[in-house]
């Protein structure tokens, strides 16, 4: 079910056509770092930082955004396998493996509609870039070739500016995430991360059994068991063995920890400051 809180239109699509050119790469076990291009239709444009671009912008950019289908598992990029362009989720879900400037890893985050994937760094400079991705739930999204990003950043558009400061606020969350982990007991964390997740994914029932809960939150799945046990009896959530629906998102809230409200206030000034700059 969609979550009508957050549901959200995007820009218009008015610069995409039948003819759109798409780099259409099949899905296989030899092809794991591609994305398989999906039609039109099945990308609602609902991604944050699409949306957030000024109106001309986005139009400029518009004809070279490929549609895209992502399947969960798929490994979008890795060391290995570099992948080519940033994807943009609409819907569903990606994990990413984030590493700072100076090589090492930090934490895996998960992304969706908010943000973007893709290997950015030669163009974005020093700043944190992503080491992995993979699918981990099925969804949509919008590829931009690499060389579309590099002319746009050329020219002083304001999509780099926007990408410099997202990869900031993945820098924020990954360190939240980090402190997240080592300080706060599990049922407050899993009430988070569930916010956390259906916020992303604009869904009350999240496709994700407690194993991959558990993998996500960095827990043990026997916690989650016992965590999530805790919360359905509370009626705040109900699950079965592939999925979780939140019940009571104001009793959720309650149980977080204050990480949820630092991530959610963290990402409000980083569309804030994009609708601030393109205002001036
Ligand atoms: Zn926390």
């Amino acid at each position: 079910m969609k979550n009508p809180i957050l549901a959200d239109s995007g820009p218009a699509i008015s610069g995409m056509d039948a003819s759109l050119p798409l780099a259409i790469v099949p899905h296989d076990e030899t092809s794991r770092d591609t994305m398989q291009a999906a039609p039109e239709s099945c990308c609602a444009p609902a991604n944050r930082l699409l949306a957030a671009l000024p109106e001309a912008d986005y139009q400029r950019l518009a004809p070279h955004l490929q549609p895209a289908f992502l399947h969960a598992g798929q490994v979008l990029f890795s060391s290995n396998a570099p992948g080519h362009g940033i994807l943009f989720p609409s819907d569903g879900m990606v994990s990413v493996v984030l590493s700072s400037a100076d090589g090492s890893e930090v934490e895996t985050i998960p992304i969706g509609r908010e943000g973007m994937v893709g290997r950015v760094a030669f163009i974005l400079g020093d700043t944190p870039t992503f080491r992995q991705a993979m699918v981990q739930a099925s969804g949509c999204g919008w590829r931009l070739p690499l060389e579309a990003v590099k002319k746009e950043c050329e020219q002083g558009g304001p999509l780099c500016a926007l990408l410099r400061d997202y990869l900031e606020n993945l820098l924020i969350t990954a360190g939240l995430i980090a402190v997240c982990k080592r300080r706060h007991q599990l049922e407050a964390r899993l009430s988070h991360w569930l916010l956390f997740l259906s916020e992303r994914m604009q869904l009350d029932d999240l496709p994700f059994g407690q194993e991959m809960i558990a993998d996500l939150i960095a827990a043990r799945a026997s916690e989650v068991t016992v965590a999530s046990g805790l919360l359905w009896r509370e009626k705040l959530i109900r699950f079965n063995h592939n999925s979780v629906t939140l019940l009571d998102r104001q009793g959720l809230q309650r149980k977080a920890c204050e990480c949820s409200a630092i991530l959610q206030s963290e990402q409000a000034q980083l569309f804030s400051n994009a609708a601030m700059r393109h205002a001036v």
